[in-house]
């Protein structure tokens, strides 16, 4: 941003804008002015341009007019919203008096401090928040080559640790998606940060960090909670530090942290979530994503937890298994999972209210949803109790059954305090019903009782001052006034007695009224505003009282929480299993893979909505004997459909949930690596190849023989003959060496012959058919290879001109001649030996013919072979 203006000659409210942006630097200032909130300088110039307002100048200082541009006090939290969403902080520097303390201290002008540093990982408000999304923010604390890292989420408390390598940096980043990052200016500058610059703010790891989070959760040492690397309590020292820091000193609630461990979980990076649009699409559409396609729940919270769960799968056969119990409880016992989803149907999101609560910075209906949430969870309570017994209730399921009911509950207290319907601010008034608290209805009598004295009080002036029409009337400035029409105003200046509690004292003259007020009515104004305020005032107290009474059951409550969003999930899942084409995987910790008649279930889905043909189901085998399926087949025919879906289906059933499939036996993955799909890597500024290369390389470092691997067209980047020999090489790495489960789909139709070598390759295809010279994709898997070419069946589908269509069959046929010409697996090309580098192969004669050996005829867009064409035609 820009420099700070210095403070030399600066009036003093400027002087504590100066002081404000000092102490906030990477914040915009939403500097109280009244009833607005001005943003001044730099911040003025950015803001004006980030919320579309006007920008204007007021006043000078040094010598140059002040940028200024406001948003109205009332209405500032729409504002706020759209800056948080662009990714700016906000510090609102409020005015901490009133104008006449201000007069009475003699103060040049009114007090302001900032009280709250509003970011994008620090939220608590509605609007701000996307209901079914965590906002995590993150911060990570290099010690070494490793990293402590510490996440939490200030909405509903949630809080975990775990130290790591720094190269598994970019797979926490896209695991967590953190909502903002706080990390010393070093490690910022590092590659896998430097492209969330706008997310992060710079923050150095504190020395005391036991200290700091022993004092935040009131402990004298953390060995309660697990045990934690050094750098994992930094990380979570900073996190719990800048939350102090953004709200004013406030902690909101937070459970302790969890030390994860790193280990337990499904390690997938960011290119292989990207590459299987797991919470959203490549385009950022959370609809077309794994997510929107299998999320049954009715909660966001049921949403966030559901996509927790897919974003950090786990890897242990027995906490899968007791997520798979719950599921199947849930599907066969319909009338449980029924009665559960109507009573989740619509309930309030209790943790988010709670941390609100926590900070108190709540609504009325923040307490409402306590109240309701709670209702909610004891009638799911009920739910599962009526079934006890049959089938017996799988640990779960039984471990929420108790947490629905926490044993200090304040449902019943909120129950018999909260009015109905609540008040939509606590300035309104109104929170609390009548009978509830015996002071308050005191002095909302007196309140109203004054309210009848005006109604009575406005019968004996109208008698008095003899005008039938007179009107008591509420001003703004004036209080109560009595309004009468103009004539008779007139008449009451000239002949009204001057004295007495009832004389008309006249205050405002309009168009055709007149406003009087007298002794009398300024006595009974001050009674109404008097009863009025105290009761407010009281209503306050009762409120706190009922925060307080959350707060104190707080564990409780957030316990029932989880537990009402674990059963949306386990329900929603036996909801998507309950038409019977889901199944139970069975799970084993051999290096099973084996999957009968399996779906894509975002295909499936869309294919489904468009009323289109119906998906076809695929097997797939990758048991050990046949480790590496080997799948050819021509563009559009369905590679990366079946690649992408088996893929998704490890999982679905690693997050617990079951799969699309007939059957599927499915041995623990460690790690999940998938290449499918665009690798361009535009804006960070590599080619194609280089990022499809680097991708290859991270696969083959890091995948171990209990990992899953899918692959498309490596070595599609680059000449053929490089590609072929890449892939090549490849392949035998992941079938020799690394020993993994894998599906590799290619064109290189050259690599089917490595089927007699490497023993655990099968050979696939997908199959098409040719129909009266159209070609059909059955998206059928087979067994064996593709036989030919279809890239030209598919050039005509796509409408590229006869002409060229002819002429393209012609260039085939011919290359396919000159390539049996240079069969790379004839037994006297190196090639072949597998230890000996690729060499390339004899250079054929002519210019046009050795291009047309270069050419890869089925990776051609239709543009592409025609400018091939010309090209050729220009060696001739
Ligand atoms: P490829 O990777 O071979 O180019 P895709 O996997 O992208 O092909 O599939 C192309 C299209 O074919 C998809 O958009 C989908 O509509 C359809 N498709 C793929 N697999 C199936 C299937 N198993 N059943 C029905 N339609 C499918």
């Amino acid at each position: 941003g820009k420099p700070i203006p210095p403070a030399a000659g600066a009036t003093p409210a400027i002087a504590q804008w100066i002081a404000a942006k000092t102490a906030h630097p990477d914040a915009l200032i939403f500097f109280r002015m009244g009833d607005f909130f001005e943003m001044l300088f730099g911040d003025a110039e950015v803001a004006s341009a980030a919320l579309d307002i006007a920008l204007s100048y007021r006043g000078e200082h040094q010598g140059e007019k002040v940028p200024l541009c406001g948003v109205p006090a009332h209405a500032y939290e729409s504002y706020l919203a759209r800056l948080i969403r662009q990714g700016f902080r906000v510090a609102i520097c409020d005015q901490m008096e009133t104008p006449e303390e201000q007069k009475r201290r003699k103060a040049p002008t009114i007090r302001r401090e900032v009280v709250r540093l509003v970011t994008p990982g620090t939220v608590t408000e509605e609007a701000l928040l996307e209901a079914s999304r965590p906002a995590w923010l993150l911060a990570l604390a290099p010690a070494g080559d490793r990293l402590g890292a510490a996440w939490l989420d200030v909405t509903t408390g949630a809080f975990g640790t775990e130290s790591l390598p720094q190269a598994d940096l970019s797979a926490l980043l896209a695991r967590l998606e953190p909502a903002e990052i706080l990390a010393p200016e070093e490690l910022a500058r590092t590659p896998a940060l430097a492209m969330l610059a706008e997310r992060i703010a710079h923050v150095a790891p504190p020395r005391d960090g036991t200290r700091r989070v022993a004092e935040a959760f009131a402990v004298a040492t953390l060995d309660g909670f697990g045990s934690f690397a050094p750098e994992e309590v930094a990380a979570a020292a900073m996190a719990v530090d800048y939350v102090k820091l953004t709200q004013a000193g406030a902690l909101p609630r937070l459970a302790p942290p969890v030390p994860t461990g790193g280990r337990g979980f499904l390690q997938m990076d960011g290119a292989t979530r990207r590459s299987l649009e797991i919470l959203r699409s490549e385009r950022g559409d959370p609809r077309h994503s794994l997510l929107g396609a299998v999320d049954r729940t009715v909660t966001p919270a049921g949403s966030r937890e559901l996509a927790a769960r897919l974003a950090a799968p786990l890897a242990d056969a027995a906490p899968i298994a007791a997520r798979h119990d719950a599921v199947g409880f849930l599907l066969a016992a319909d009338a449980v999972r029924g009665g559960l989803r109507a009573a989740l149907k619509g309930a309030p999101d209790m943790a988010r209210a709670l941390a609100r609560l926590s900070l108190d910075r709540f609504a009325p209906r923040d307490l409402g949803a306590i109240c309701e949430g709670l209702r909610r969870a004891e009638a799911m309570a009920r739910t599962l109790d009526a079934a006890a017994g049959v089938p017996p209730m799988p640990p779960l399921v039984a471990a929420a059954r108790d947490a629905l009911c926490p044993a200090e509950s304040p449902r019943a207290e909120l129950a018999r305090a909260l009015a109905d319907p609540l008040p939509a601010r606590l300035e309104d008034g109104g929170l609390v019903t009548v009978g509830y608290d015996g002071e308050l209805d005191a002095l909302r009598r007196l309140r109203d009782g004054a309210r009848e004295a005006i109604a009575a009080l406005q019968m004996e002036l109208a008698q008095a001052w003899g005008v039938a029409s007179l009107k008591i009337r509420h001003h703004q400035q004036f209080g109560f006034l009595a309004e009468v029409p103009a004539a008779a105003g007139e008449r009451l200046l000239r002949e009204a007695p001057k004295e007495g509690a009832r004389a008309p004292v006249h205050r405002q003259t309009m168009a055709n009224a007149m406003r009087f007020t007298c002794a009398a009515l300024a006595e009974l104004d001050r009674r109404v505003a008097e009863a009025g305020d105290q009761a407010a005032k009281r209503e306050r107290l009762v409120a706190q009282h009922l925060r307080r009474l959350c707060l104190s059951a707080a564990p409780g409550i957030a316990a029932a929480a989880a537990a009402m969003a674990e059963l949306d999930v386990h329900a929603a899942g036996a909801e998507l299993a309950a038409d019977g084409r889901w199944c139970r995987p069975e799970m084993t910790e051999r290096a099973d893979f084996a999957v009968l008649a399996g779906r894509h279930p975002v295909v499936e889905t869309a294919l489904a909505r468009a009323r289109g043909p119906a998906f076809v189901p695929n097997d797939c085998d990758l048991s050990p004997g046949r480790r590496l399926c080997l799948l050819t087949g021509p563009n559009m025919a369905g590679k990366s459909t079946f690649l992408r879906q088996n893929a998704l289906l490890a999982i679905l059933a690693q997050a617990g949930l079951f799969v699309p499939a007939e059957a599927a036996r499915i041995g623990l993955v460690d790690r999940l690596f998938s290449r499918v799909g665009a690798a361009d890597d535009i804006a960070g500024g590599r080619s194609t190849f280089m990022v499809e290369m680097a991708e290859t390389a991270a696969i083959l470092n890091q995948a171990t023989a209990r990992s899953l691997v899918v692959l498309d067209e490596v070595g599609r980047g680059t000449a053929t003959w490089d590609g072929l020999a890449i892939a090549w090489a490849v392949l035998e790495a992941l079938h020799d060496r690394i020993r993994c489960r894998t599906i590799f789909a290619t064109h290189f139709h050259e690599l089917t012959a490595l089927a007699g070598k490497l023993p655990e390759l099968t050979p696939s295809t997908m199959q098409v058919r040719e129909w009266r010279g159209e070609v059909v994709f059955e998206h059928r898997v087979g067994p064996g290879a593709a036989e030919r070419s279809w890239g030209v069946h598919v050039a005509r589908l796509a409408g590229v001109p006869r002409p060229v269509l002819t002429r393209a069959g012609d260039v085939l046929k011919a290359l396919e001649a000159r390539a049996r010409g240079l069969d790379p697996l004839s037994e006297e090309l190196p090639l072949f030996a597998r230890s000996a580098p690729a060499a390339p192969p004899a250079a054929p004669d002519h210019p046009a013919l050795a291009a047309l050996a270069a050419l890869d005829a089925d990776s051609l867009t239709p543009r592409a072979a025609l400018d091939e064409l010309y090209r050729l035609k220009s060696l001739m």
